[in-house]
């Protein structure tokens, strides 16, 4: 499969944080041009038949996806996983156990904007959690949004949610470890999602690539809604030092939110070897259909 295929493969639907159904993502991703699709729920695969089906009903290739939610020295990493059996029960386990501080979490959450305030946060933030195992802090922006605290969700992260602002809880996620094992045996490739999102150190995002690669994990999001065009080319240069496959997503979680629509990104560097290519034995092919 060629290097200018149309894929993307990294979004999100209301089985996570993204305000769209899985239907509603595969028939924009189809209208955008989209020729190969997944759906990557944080810390989920709820959404994976679905978004399958929804897909092939449109003519188009999909690949499974999720995106787990790590603490890797001291700071949450996300990695995304592509191609893997759906229903392994391992991944779907560790993902659980991913998901099982989440409540907690967004209790805590609550009551530090309490004290600046912000009452009923909590309530506020399931309202949009379209998954009640699931509350994330984008349904607490959503909800500072709606009551008029913030003007939008990047002004509620400038301002609350993040480390040194009211509503920070810091949290224990899987282990880089787990979450590439969990993929890999589920049969699929792990992929470092939106590296340069995180703020660490040249050692720092050193160690992570070395050990995501000791681990067994084989890719990074290189062209990504989550990188501005200057970062292109600095993790393609880390993919081809790594040798690793690059992979591209637009990270869309909504209409009214997401600056990068599904499929509208540019195409990887010529040089890059795409994740689909090593993926190709995995892809759900939509049935073709046959003329006459
Ligand atoms: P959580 O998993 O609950 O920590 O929430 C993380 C999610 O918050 C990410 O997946 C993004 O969707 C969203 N998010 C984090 N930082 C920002 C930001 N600066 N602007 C908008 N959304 C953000
Ligand atoms: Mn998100
Ligand atoms: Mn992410
Ligand atoms: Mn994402």
């Amino acid at each position: 499969m060629s290097i200018l295929l149309n894929a993307d493969l990294h979004c999100h639907s209301v089985v996570s944080d993204g305000t769209l159904t899985p239907e509603a993502l595969a028939a924009r991703a189809h209208a955008n041009g989209v020729a190969l699709w997944a759906l990557t729920d944080h810390d989920e695969i709820g959404g994976q038949h679905r978004a399958a089906a929804a897909a092939h009903a449109l003519g188009m290739d999909y690949l499974t996806g999720t995106e787990i939610s790590v603490t890797f020295a001291d700071t949450t990493v996300h990695i995304v996983g592509l191609g893997f059996d759906p229903d392994n029960a391992q991944l779907a386990q560790g993902l659980a156990a991913t998901r099982g501080g989440r409540s907690e979490r967004a209790q805590e959450m609550a009551q530090q904007l309490a004290h600046v305030g912000i009452r009923g946060a909590f309530e506020g933030a399931l309202r949009y959690a379209g998954n009640p195992e699931l509350v994330s802090r984008t349904h607490f922006a959503r909800f500072l949004v709606e009551t008029g605290v913030c003007h939008d969700t990047s002004e509620v992260f400038r301002r609350f949610l993040t480390e040194g602002n009211p509503g920070y809880v810091p949290h224990r996620w899987a282990t880089l470890g787990n979450a590439v094992r969990w993929i890999r045996e589920a049969g699929g490739m792990a992929v470092i999602a939106h590296p340069a999102r995180y703020r660490f150190t040249a050692n720092e995002e050193y160690a992570l690539f070395s050990e995501f690669k000791q681990h067994g994990g084989q890719g990074v999001e290189v062209v990504t809604g989550s990188h501005t065009p200057s970062e292109y080319p600095v993790y393609a240069a880390m993919a081809q030092e790594f040798g690793m496959a690059a992979s591209r997503g637009s990270d869309f979680h909504s209409p009214n939110e997401s600056h990068t629509d599904l499929g509208a990104l540019p195409d990887l560097p010529g040089q890059l070897t795409p994740v689909w290519e090593l993926l190709s034995d995995r892809i759900l092919r939509a049935p073709r259909t046959t003329a006459g």
